[in-house]
């Protein structure tokens, strides 16, 4: 029998996702950046990504990076968020790294310098959400200092939207990256190669604009893994929303009351849970916790609810559904289960067609 909990991944399903991204995305001259990081790295991941046609491939880790280029996995390496202090494994290990710091910067181009290697980078620029990215007002003075810099080269510009304040990609602000590009290439007489306009969460903008600009590249991870655009989270047509699944077991299933009894303070997570009567109800504990999945944001395929958990139980009421301890309970996963199932050591990873 297969240990529990576990998460079954298909290699097939991700596969046709990214290759049905790459043709969708390639209809307007956009390339695509495979970003590994929501599983690690996992190097037949990576390689069932770049199967489909997929050419770069990104994570905010550099570790991720290193187990992929090691277990045999070509691609052309970006790193999304770089750190002055791994400087040097940088310039040894990635193609590529996005960039917002000038100090940052200058330990590349140090380290680039000493062993002879000419490091590209993508320089992110803020365009409203408020996570990483050079002010646009900056952004000339900004590259005027990194064109200094010998061993670094500058490829591209960049924006990331929609993952920390949830803004939109818009024609608004994708015409503002068009024309900052156009302004730097005018201003310093170059031409930058790759214009990474953003996420899975750039659907949307792609589907209802003729013209993107000068973007020519995105950055999936969302819509490879799970056939979701993130702003609705509707599944994009033609993609597996199941490529990944997590199973764990029923270790009790008992007729309990719905309202606890005794004195109420605070639970073992800070938190005052509500309780309804509903009088006696089944209440089924999975062997799945906090320590396994995010599991507040585990999403049950059949009609089951989930009551709470804990760092190693999972409460459910099963509805109509029978469970027998030792049963094999699925559910799907969103985003966040994901992230932490494929994090989490004690989920097994089972690899299908
Ligand atoms: C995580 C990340 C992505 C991928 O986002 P998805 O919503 O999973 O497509 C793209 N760019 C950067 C900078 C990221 O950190």
């Amino acid at each position: 029998m297969n240990s529990l909990p576990r998460i079954e991944i298909s290699l097939t399903k991700i596969y046709e996702n990214a290759k049905t991204l790459v043709d969708l995305y390639c209809g307007k001259n956009i390339s695509i950046m495979g970003v590994t990081k929501v599983v690690l790295g996992e190097p037949s991941i990576a390689q069932s990504i770049c199967n489909g046609g997929v050419e770069f491939l990104a994570d905010s880790r550099i570790d991720n990076i290193i187990k992929m280029k090691n277990s045999g996995v070509i691609a052309k390496f970006v790193l999304l968020r770089t750190t002055k202090n791994d400087a040097k494994t940088i310039v040894q290990n990635v193609d590529i790294s996005l960039n917002t710091e000038i100090e940052t910067l200058e330990e590349l181009s140090k380290q680039a310098t000493k062993y002879n290697i000419v490091h590209k980078v993508i320089i992110m620029v803020e365009l409203g959400d408020l996570r990483e990215g050079v002010m646009p007002y900056d952004v000339i003075k900004f590259i005027k200092k990194v064109n200094r810099m010998t061993h670094i080269k500058i490829i591209g510009l960049g924006c990331n939207l929609a993952c920390f304040a949830g803004v939109k990609p818009d024609r608004r602000n994708m015409n503002q990256l068009t024309q900052l590009v156009d302004m730097i290439e005018k201003k310093f007489n170059i031409s930058m190669k790759v214009i990474t306009g953003g996420n899975s969460s750039n659907y949307n903008w792609f589907q209802s604009n003729h013209d993107v600009g000068a973007i020519n590249n995105l950055r999936l991870g969302e819509s490879i893994f799970l056939g979701l655009e993130p702003l609705y989270r509707k599944r994009i047509f033609g993609l597996h929303t199941d490529a990944f699944r997590l199973f764990g077991e029923v270790v009790e299933s008992k007729l309990k009351p719905s309202i606890p009894t005794g004195n109420l303070a605070q639970n073992g997570f800070g938190e005052k849970p509500l309780f309804l009567d509903r009088g006696m109800e089944t209440r089924v504990i999975i062997a799945l916790g906090r320590q396994d999945v995010d599991t507040p944001n585990l999403k049950l395929t059949n009609e089951i609810e989930i009551l709470g958990s804990s760092s190693d139980h999972l409460i459910i009421n099963p509805k109509k559904h029978i469970f027998k301890i030792g049963d094999e309970v699925e559910f799907g996963l969103n985003y966040s289960g994901l992230l932490t199932a494929m994090t989490s050591p004690f989920v097994k990873k089972v690899f299908n067609n």
